[in-house]
């Protein structure tokens, strides 16, 4: 795959054409992700494969996006990597544009340049698992010991919770 991390963008004058269709296939690196969202502990470069097509004075860019993300459990704490795939679309209007509604959710863009990065980095985050598990029926950690119980069992008795270890699990039940 192509290697080259680049600014995804869009030229207005690619799309003068009504009829033009501009395929992006790239790689995007978002740094800011793992800084400013805590459920992940590291993200590969996203890999964007999107179409943008023109209708009237609208550019559609719709397609989908995926990356090897490495999250850590919240019910064992281990890390393990899941592939994220996200689909992907959104509309721009020159800002010299109005606006048909309130509910116009197309993205006014200022230029000749319609900058893709801020809005691939937002459709990742919102598609990220708020509380990951690396499998649906992880059985976390003894509150008692702290044993993994994925890999080993131990004879703890559940009632007696050593009161720090129950902290800390119920912080990270929370994550
Ligand atoms: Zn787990
Ligand atoms: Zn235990």
């Amino acid at each position: 795959l192509l290697n080259e991390v680049i600014f995804l963008n869009i030229q207005w004058r690619d799309m003068r054409d009504s009829s033009a269709e501009v395929h992006l296939h790239d790689m995007v690196e978002l740094p800011d992700v793992v800084k400013e969202t805590g459920q992940i502990v590291a993200m590969g470069p996203v890999e964007a494969d999107l179409r943008a097509s023109r209708n009237n004075d609208t550019i559609l860019v719709q397609g989908v996006l995926s990356a090897d993300v490495t999250y850590r459990c919240s019910r064992c704490l281990q890390e393990y990597v899941d592939r994220l795939e996200v689909p992907f679309a959104e509309q721009f209007i020159k800002a010299s544009q109005e606006m048909r509604d309130d509910e116009d959710e197309r993205i006014a863009t200022v230029g000749e340049e319609i900058d893709l990065d801020p809005w691939i980095e937002q459709a990742v985050v919102l598609a990220l698992p708020y509380r990951p598990l690396c499998k649906q029926d992880c059985a976390g950690l003894c509150p008692v010991c702290g044993i993994n119980r994925n890999e080993s069992s131990c004879d703890c008795e559940l009632g007696r919770i050593d009161p720090r270890l129950a902290d800390l699990a119920r912080f990270f039940e929370q994550q």
